[in-house]
C-alpha cells in the first residue's frame, strides 16, 4: 500500500500563503486533526485487513474450511484498501488524482477488486449461508472469543 511518508510527508504541508499573504509559513498536515484522523483510520484499516488475512491463512494451514473467511476477506480487504487510498488522494489534493503519482491507478485497482474476485454481494450470500449452516450442523463458529 502507498505509504504516507518520505517526500510526501514534506508535501503534506499546507501553504497558507493564500490565506494571509505570508510566504513560507507552512504546517505539516500531520499536525492537523482531520489528517490525524485519516492516519489513525488508515492504520486501523491496514492492521485489520492484515490480521484477517493472517487468521485465514492459519485456518487454511490447519486444513479447515476457510471459504467463509476467504469471502469475508474478499469483501473487507479491497474495501479497506479503497478507503486508505482515498484518504491518501484527499491529502494530496489535485496531485492525488493526477497521473504523476500512483494513487489514481491504485484507486481504480481497489475498486476493480470488488468485482474481479467475485462481486461483494455474492461473497455476502456465501457468508450468510455458511454461518447459519455451521450452527445447524451442530458446529459453532470461532469468533476468537
Ligand atoms: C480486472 C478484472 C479481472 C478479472 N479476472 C477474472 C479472472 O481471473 N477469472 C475469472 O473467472 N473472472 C475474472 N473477472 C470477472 C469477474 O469475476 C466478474 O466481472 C465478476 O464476477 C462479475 O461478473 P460480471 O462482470 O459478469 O457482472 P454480473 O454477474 O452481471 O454482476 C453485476 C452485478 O450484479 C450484482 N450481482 C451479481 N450476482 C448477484 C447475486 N447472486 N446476488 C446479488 N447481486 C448480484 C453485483 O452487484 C454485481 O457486481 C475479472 C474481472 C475484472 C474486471
Amino acid at each position: 500500500m502507498y505509504e504516507l511518508r518520505g517526500p510526501d510527508v514534506a508535501g503534506f504541508r499546507h501553504d497558507d500563503q493564500a490565506l494571509d499573504g505570508k510566504r513560507g509559513t507552512r504546517w505539516p498536515l500531520e499536525t492537523k486533526q482531520f489528517i490525524q484522523g485519516f492516519i489513525a483510520d488508515s492504520y486501523i484499516d491496514i492492521h485489520s485487513a492484515r490480521l484477517m488475512t493472517i487468521r485465514c491463512a492459519e485456518i487454511m494451514e490447519q486444513g479447515l474450511d476457510a471459504r467463509t473467511d476467504i469471502s469475508a476477506i474478499k469483501i473487507a480487504v479491497p474495501a479497506a484498501m479503497h478507503r486508505v487510498v482515498d484518504r491518501a488522494i484527499q491529502v494530496h489534493g489535485a496531485l492525488g488524482v493526477s497521473s504523476e503519482i500512483p494513487l489514481e491507478g491504485m484507486d481504480r485497482g481497489a475498486r476493480t477488486l470488488r468485482l474481479a474476485d467475485g462481486p461483494d454481494e455474492v461473497h455476502k450470500i456465501l457468508i450468510a449461508q455458511n454461518v447459519p449452516s455451521a450452527y445447524r450442523n451442530g458446529e459453532s463458529w470461532d469468533f476468537g472469543l
